[in-house]
This record gives C-alpha cells, structure tokens and sequence, in this order.
C-alpha cells in the first residue's frame, strides 16, 4: 500500500529516468495516470529513439512497478 503516490511515483521516476540513462536513452515523461487513491501510473519516451517505459506506484500482483524496453535494450542512437 503506497501512502503518498506522488512521492512513490516520483520516485520511481527518479529511478527509471537513471537506468535508462544508463543505456544512452534521454527520457521524456508524458503525462501521469491516477486510479483509485493509491495508483499511479507515468509513461516516458527516449527523444533518440522513441523507446518507451512504464512506472506504475501499484502494478497487479504478477505486474513490474518499473518496465519497458528502453530499460531492457541501448539507445540506438
Ligand atoms: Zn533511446
């Protein structure tokens, strides 16, 4: 249970910003998704080669709190 999803979400954010960077990516947050009061959800886009990440504050059961490829695979650029 996450208390203060802004927190959470920024957070993450922080987090994913960092890994991606990691693999040469320059991220671009796009807009956050709140559902129910302890979600929320933020997609990001690498402005090189448009490969996506996804935050989630409360990902389902099986879900990742922090996915996407552009975590899994090098900026192309
Ligand atoms: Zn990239």
């Amino acid at each position: 249970m996450v208390n203060n999803r802004l927190e959470e979400l920024r957070r993450l954010r922080r987090e994913a910003t960092e890994s991606c960077k990691f693999r040469g990516h320059s991220i671009s947050w796009g807009y956050s998704h709140f559902d129910g009061s302890s979600r929320a959800q933020q997609c990001g886009e690498c402005i090189h080669c448009g490969k996506t990440v996804v935050i989630d504050t409360n990902p389902a059961p099986n879900g990742i709190m922090v996915g996407g490829s552009a975590l899994a695979i090098g900026c192309e650029d």
